[in-house]
């Protein structure tokens, strides 16, 4: 039996629940005369969500809670979604495959966790002096940039969404002062990604250390250095008790975007008007997550200065450029040994010199004015 569809409801919607009564739906809608109730077009969804975040953690798990109370609010009640935090379901960097696998119907995450398995993925979070927030987000929804993602996942029955950006972070904590790139030798520091592989480049050594083991490991100097993501986060680790040194910029993470990923069949399988739920709550968190960020970061690092007496220090300009050469090679060995990564990247850096252009006529004169 053909159920009555979502819209059939919404049409007779105003005569059917104030009637409250089958026989006058069936009196307004002819072409369902074989149909019961239309209570039936009511079908519940529960759904689960997985997270590569710490249980509510600050900001980001925050946002998921909020996006699956938004998405029960407006599809009132038909998709419920449980939140599960990194390890309550699965564990954080298992988040993946979960999806793909349908042990939860959608995750919340960063595309460079998965970069063993999809490397050119990195280039949908951040690469090292890469774009910005804003040039990522106009790539990603005015550029074609999302297109190609979607192309990307489509073999993992995956379809990913922008769904957040911690803007620009940090450069992170050190205990002795980066005067030249020679410092960086022999220096062990904590950074994921690409970054990592900057840092090895230049003569030190990268790791991936887990966010709960980084204070302990910085503490009794498993590590020497550490990024974490911006003041607000970093504050809450307390890592100015025990670095002396609070480098920027974030070089390496210059406006990382979070993705939801959502299992194709499931999403397939939901009406129109749910799917399209996703979609609006998805791009209202990829709104919220950048706000608070930035909101909260301006606020702690007046904190961390005023309150802490934060010895705050900018990388010098002949480090970054170091920096920036060695980023180069690192994504050149990215591209030219992974054809879907070169085909990203094209896109990538066309957008971006591209958006520059016009950002020289626009942000890049108007910030140096406000500042004279
Ligand atoms: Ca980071």
């Amino acid at each position: 039996m053909k159920k009555i569809g979502r819209r059939d409801f919404i049409k007779k919607g105003s005569v059917t629940a104030l009637a409250g009564s089958s026989a006058i739906l069936l009196s307004c809608s002819p072409e369902n005369k074989t149909e019961g109730p239309a209570v039936h077009t009511r079908k519940k969804y529960k759904w689960r969500i997985v997270t590569t975040w710490a249980p509510h953690f600050p900001v980001l798990g925050e946002g998921v809670d909020q996006f699956a109370d938004w998405i029960k609010e407006m599809s009132e009640g038909r998709l419920s979604i449980q939140v599960y935090g990194a390890n309550e379901l699965v564990p954080a960097f298992e988040s993946f495959e979960a999806v793909r696998s349908g042990v939860a119907q959608m995750s919340h995450g960063a595309s460079y966790y998965w970069a063993g398995k999809v490397p050119a993925g990195q280039f949908f979070s951040t690469v090292p002096f890469g774009m910005n927030t804003q040039q990522m987000n106009a790539w990603l929804t005015g550029g074609g940039g999302l297109k190609l993602w979607e192309e990307l996942y489509a073999p993992f029955d995956l379809i990913p969404f922008p769904a957040g950006n911690t803007g620009m972070q940090m450069g992170g904590w050190f205990n002795k002062m980066i005067n030249s790139i020679s410092d960086i030798q022999g220096l062990k520091m904590r950074i994921p990604g690409l970054g990592s592989k900057v840092i090895n480049k230049a003569g030190g050594t990268g790791l991936a250390t887990p966010g709960a083991e980084i204070y302990t490991n910085l503490e009794r100097g498993v590590i020497d250095a550490t990024e974490w993501i911006g003041p607000y986060h970093d504050y809450l680790k307390g890592f100015h008790k025990i670095a002396r040194y609070y480098y920027y910029p974030g070089w390496h993470e210059p406006g990382t975007v979070l993705e939801l990923t959502v299992n194709k069949s499931a999403f397939e399988g939901l009406p129109n008007d749910l799917q399209a739920i996703i979609r609006t709550a998805a791009a209202r968190l990829n709104g919220q997550v950048l706000a608070e960020f930035n909101a909260k970061n301006g606020e702690y690092l007046t904190k961390l200065i005023n309150e802490h007496n934060v010895n705050l220090q900018k990388f010098p300009d002949d480090v970054l450029s170091a920096f920036k050469n060695f980023s180069e090679e690192v994504i050149d060995d990215l591209v030219s040994s992974d054809a879907k990564a070169a085909k990203i990247y094209e896109s990538y850096r066309n957008f971006r010199k591209q958006i520059t252009g016009w950002e020289e006529v626009t942000t890049h004169v108007y910030d140096a004015a406000v500042k004279a």
